[in-house]
C-alpha cells in the first residue's frame, strides 16, 4: 500500500477556529422535512415563518383599568360616565366607542375601544354606578400595544436557520403554524480507536479502558442538531481502521476519536493521508486538545473506492457530494469533548442549516489565582458558583485531560490565553459554558 507523507500544520485556537467557520460557510443544508409544532423543539427551522396577520390584531390593553380619551384626563381627578365593560375576546360589535367624558372599563388582553387612546389602571379609579373618578392622568398610548406593533401582517416573523426554542415555537403557534419545515438531522458517523479501547458491555482487562467518548460525542452530537452513527471500535491497525473510515465517510461527518497523536500506533493520520485525503490542519495550539486535526476526503480525487461511495447515505438519497469532512480528536475524554464544542460544532451546525455564529463566552470573576506555563490556549474545566452580582469561578483540581471524573463535575471551562504564566485573584476570566 502506498504511503502518503501527512503534513504538519498546528495553528493557533484563532486561526483554526477560523478555517473551521470558513469551511463551514461552504456547506449548503441538507434536504428538509415537515413535523408537528412540538416535535419541531430544538430542530432548525427551513422556511421562515411569516405572520399570517398583525400581532396584535387588534390595539391591546396591557392593564385592567379604563379606557379614556387623554385628553379628558388634563383634570384631574376627572369623572368619566362609564359606557361599558369589555372583556378579552369581546365581539367587535359589542365595543362601543368613547367619546369625550366617556371611559369603559377593560381588562388585561382586552381591544381597546375606538376613541380611546389610553387606559388608566384601575389602582388610580374608583366606580360609583355609572360614574367612574379617576385620580391620575394619562399620556396618549399609555398601557395599550397598538395593533400591528409587534409585527406586521406578511412579515417574518422567524427566520430560516434559526433552531427552534421555547419562544419561537410559541411565536409560531401564534402565527397559526401547526407544523414546520425543518432540516433533516445530518448524519454523523463516530468512530473510536484503540485497541486498549472496549465497549461498555464488556469487562475491560486489566489494562484496558471502557469506550466512553463515543458517549459524549454522540450526546454533543444530538444536542448540536445531528444524528450519531455508531461505528464499532477500530483496531490500530491500519487496514481495519481504513475500512471502518470508508464506512464513517458515507455519512455527512466523520468524527474519529484517539491515535492522532505522535505515538507509533497513532494512524488515523497516516490511513488518511494514504486515502489522499485533504487536512487543514493536524494541530491546534491549546490544551487539552493539541493533536485534532480537521480535513475533508475529495472524492473527485481519490475514486469513489478510497473515499466511499460518492453518495450522500441520508436516508438513502442519492444526492452527489464530492467530499466528506472529518475530525480527527485526540482520544483524552476531556480533550474530545472540548474539541467538539470548539471545532466540530460549527461544523455540525451548518450541516444541520443552523445560521453561523460566533464562540460565546461570558465572563466571571476568578475565585483564585491560576498559575501556568503558556503558549497554549486553556480551556480549563471549573465551576461557576455563587447567585445574584457574586457569582464567581474556580478551576477544578483535575489529573488532565485524561480525567473524566472532574471534567464530569465542571459546568463550564476556564479559558486562560497563551501569552499569560498567572492570572491574579478577582480578576474578570473569559469561560465557555458546557
Ligand atoms: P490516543 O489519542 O489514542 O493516544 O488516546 C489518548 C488517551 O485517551 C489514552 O489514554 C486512551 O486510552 C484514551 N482513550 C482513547 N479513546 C478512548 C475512548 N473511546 N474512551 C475512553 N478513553 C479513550
Ligand atoms: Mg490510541
Amino acid at each position: 500500500m502506498s504511503v502518503m507523507p501527512v503534513p504538519v500544520t498546528v495553528l493557533s485556537f484563532e486561526d483554526a477556529r477560523r478555517v473551521v467557520e470558513e469551511q463551514a460557510t461552504l456547506i449548503q443544508a441538507g434536504e428538509t422535512e415537515s413535523i408537528g409544532l412540538l416535535e419541531a423543539a430544538g430542530r432548525v427551522l427551513a422556511e421562515p415563518v411569516v405572520a399570517d396577520r398583525d400581532l396584535p390584531p387588534f390595539p391591546r390593553s396591557t392593564r385592567d383599568g379604563y379606557a379614556v380619551r387623554s385628553a379628558d384626563l388634563a383634570q384631574i381627578p376627572a369623572t368619566q360616565e362609564v359606557i361599558g365593560e369589555i372583556k378579552a375576546g369581546e365581539k367587535l360589535e359589542r365595543i362601543p366607542s368613547i367619546d369625550k367624558g366617556q371611559a369603559a372599563s377593560i381588562m388585561t388582553g382586552a381591544p381597546v375601544p375606538d376613541g380611546a387612546d389610553a387606559v388608566v389602571m384601575v389602582e388610580y379609579t374608583a366606580q360609583h354606578g355609572t360614574r367612574v373618578e379617576i385620580t391620575r392622568g394619562v399620556t396618549a398610548g399609555e398601557n395599550i400595544v397598538p395593533r400591528g406593533a409587534e409585527a406586521r401582517e406578511g412579515s417574518p416573523l422567524i427566520e430560516r436557520g434559526i433552531r427552534l426554542n421555547d419562544a419561537a415555537i410559541a411565536l409560531a403557534a401564534s402565527a397559526g403554524k401547526a407544523e414546520l419545515v425543518v432540516y433533516k438531522r445530518p448524519r454523523v458517523a463516530v468512530l473510536t480507536t484503540g485497541d486498549e479501547i472496549v465497549n461498555v458491555d464488556e469487562m475491560p482487562g486489566p489494562t484496558q479502558i471502557r469506550n466512553s467518548n463515543t458517549y459524549s460525542l454522540a450526546v454533543q452530537i444530538q444536542q448540536a442538531g445531528g444524528e450519531p452513527v455508531l461505528l464499532p471500535i477500530a483496531p490500530d491497525q491500519k487496514q481495519g481502521l481504513r475500512s471502518l473510515i470508508e464506512e464513517g465517510l458515507k455519512s455527512d461527518l466523520l468524527l474519529l476519536t484517539g491515535g492522532v497523536s505522535m505515538g507509533r500506533y497513532d494512524l488515523v493520520e497516516q490511513v488518511l493521508a494514504d486515502m489522499q485525503a485533504e487536512f487543514f490542519f493536524t494541530g491546534a495550539k491549546i490544551q487539552p486538545g493539541r493533536p485534532v486535526v480537521f480535513g475533508k476526503c475529495d472524492l473527485g480525487k481519490s475514486g469513489a473506492d478510497e473515499c466511499g461511495a460518492g453518495t450522500s447515505a441520508r436516508d438513502g438519497a442519492s444526492t452527489p457530494r464530492d467530499r466528506t469532512y472529518f475530525f480527527g480528536l485526540p482520544g483524552n475524554p476531556v480533550s474530545t469533548m472540548v474539541t467538539f464544542e470548539l471545532f466540530v460544532r460549527p461544523m455540525l451546525e451548518a450541516l444541520a442549516g443552523v445560521s453561523a455564529r460566533k464562540l460565546l463566552f461570558t465572563h466571571a470573576k476568578l475565585k483564585s489565582e491560576i498559575r501556568i506555563k503558556p503558549g497554549l490556549k486553556r480551556f480549563l474545566p471549573a465551576i461557576l458558583s455563587g447567585e445574584f452580582e457574586d457569582s464567581e469561578v474556580a478551576l477544578i483540581p483535575w489529573q488532565g485531560s485524561g480525567d473524566i471524573a472532574a471534567t464530569a463535575r465542571a459546568n463550564c471551562y476556564i479559558v486562560v490565553p497563551s501569552d499569560r504564566d498567572q492570572i491574579p485573584a478577582d480578576e474578570f476570566v473569559a469561560i465557555l459554558m458546557r
